[in-house]
Order: C-alpha cells, then sequence, then structure tokens
C-alpha cells in the first residue's frame, strides 16, 4: 500500500493570469530603491508561482466543498481550525499500541486520515499529490504597480494612515504547471478531479489580495497521462507518450 508501485497521473499544462497575481516574497526588503511589496521571482527576474501556494488554495477549495457534504461518502476535517483528523494525541496513542510496528501505525493513520488528508498530506501522512514551482513560459514580463493606501499587506484589509505600493505580475503571464499524483485511488482521483476542473473553469486565485480580484487563473492546454504496470517499462524507459494519455475528467 505504500511502497508499491500503483500508478502515477501526470499532469502537463499551462496556466494562464486572468487578473494581475501579487504574490509577495513574504519579507520585505532592506533596499530603499525597491518596492515595498515586490513579487517572487526566480533567477532570471520572471515571475513564479510556488507550487506550495497553488496546492494550498486547492486544498483549501477542496475542503470546502466536501466539508458541505456535496460529495456523500468524502470527508474533510478542518486543519484550520485546529480539528484534524488524526491528532499528535491519535499518532501517540498508536505508536503505544503497536510499539515499534511502524507499518501497522502508517495503515492505521491512513484508514483514520480524511480524503483531503490523504490526497493533500498532513502531518502525519506523505502527500500523494505534488505540485513543481510553476515557472513562467514568458520570455520577458513588464511588472506593474499598484498603490496600498491603507491596506495592509499581511490581511488585505483597511489600515488606516499606511501607505506604501506593491508589485504585480500582470494579467496574461503564462506558467507551466507540472503536477504528480502517485497511487490514487478512486477517491483520489475524484479529488483530482474537481481541482482540474476549478483550474480550467478559471476559479481558482493565488496569492494576495483575491479578496480584490486579484490572482484568478485558469488551466489550458492541459495534457494528462496516466502510468500504471502496464506501461511503467515503457515510462521508465523511453518517458511519457500520447499512449498514455488520460481523459476521463
Ligand atoms: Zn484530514
Amino acid at each position: 500500500m505504500f511502497d508499491k508501485f500503483e500508478n502515477k497521473y501526470i499532469v502537463k499544462g499551462t496556466i494562464v493570469a486572468l487578473k494581475p497575481i501579487h504574490i509577495g516574497k513574504g519579507q520585505e526588503s532592506m533596499d530603499p530603491t525597491e518596492v515595498d511589496s515586490p513579487v517572487i521571482k526566480d533567477e532570471n527576474g520572471l515571475p513564479l508561482i510556488p507550487g506550495s501556494s497553488l496546492k494550498g488554495v486547492l486544498r483549501s477549495f477542496v475542503e470546502r466543498v466536501l466539508s458541505s457534504g456535496a460529495f456523500e461518502g468524502y470527508r474533510s476535517c478542518l486543519i484550520v481550525n485546529d480539528e484534524p483528523c488524526v491528532s499528535d494525541d491519535d499518532v501517540k496513542r498508536l505508536k503505544t499500541k503497536y510499539d515499534k510496528d511502524y507499518k501497522k501505525i502508517a495503515e492505521e493513520i491512513y484508514e483514520s486520515s480524511c480524503n483531503v488528508c490523504r490526497l493533500f498530506g498532513s502531518n502525519h501522512l506523505a502527500a500523494k499529490l505534488t505540485i513543481k514551482d510553476l515557472n513562467s513560459i514568458d520570455e520577458k514580463t513588464f511588472f506593474d504597480m499598484r498603490d496600498g493606501v491603507g491596506i495592509d499587506r499581511d490581511t488585505g484589509t483597511a489600515k488606516d494612515g499606511k501607505k506604501y505600493n506593491y508589485e504585480i505580475t500582470p494579467s496574461g503571464t503564462r506558467f507551466k504547471l507540472h503536477m504528480i499524483g502517485d497511487n490514487l485511488d478512486d477517491d483520489d482521483i475524484e479529488l483530482l478531479k474537481i481541482c482540474l476542473n476549478v483550474l480550467k473553469n478559471g476559479q481558482i486565485s493565488v496569492g494576495g489580495m483575491t479578496s480584490r480580484g486579484l490572482g484568478t487563473i485558469k488551466l489550458i492546454d492541459e495534457k494528462i497521462y496516466k502510468v500504471d504496470k502496464s506501461n511503467l517499462k515503457e515510462y521508465v524507459s523511453n518517458g511519457l507518450n500520447e499512449e498514455m494519455r488520460w481523459n476521463d475528467v
């Protein structure tokens, strides 16, 4: 269950910024010539969406959908509310119960975990879904500046008398998406389909100030591949090919 190869889903495609994006560096620059809140860039000065940012918003989206009860039989815990499906105490109890039988402990953690933690991972469970950092595929980006008067850069809420500017990546910027799902079962695949559909429909926003309309992205030109035991040999010898395409979404 944990160490055996079952399958691998590989999603490749282009993410387009429908609205300008602000993904801040998270740290204020000490350089007075720089803007107050620059965006994250790669070593070539091009914008970048950290895979963890995209994964985080997809996770929250799936959590909200499952918590609504719209998908019967699927569970989601509320990690943000400090109500995880498997708590630290649960894990301690399992360790006492099964002593050094780590396989058994891991199995019980997996069984007790909600559908979201099983796919996206938790403190006690490795994620099955990985999203690589999304580099821009454009040759050049002309960053724009916005005036953030009265807006707190962390919370996006109004703050008196505070004045600063922030940098934005313009709409139309394109990024390369590379998402991998390892050993997905039918439930995981349902959640992966939700993620892909909301990305294709332009329902996901990344970065800061999304409540002010920033950050909306859309997936286009996606190609999804499925590698399983039947084509694993071909995949490890020659990589992906058209016959590995998976169109069940
Ligand atoms: Zn959970």
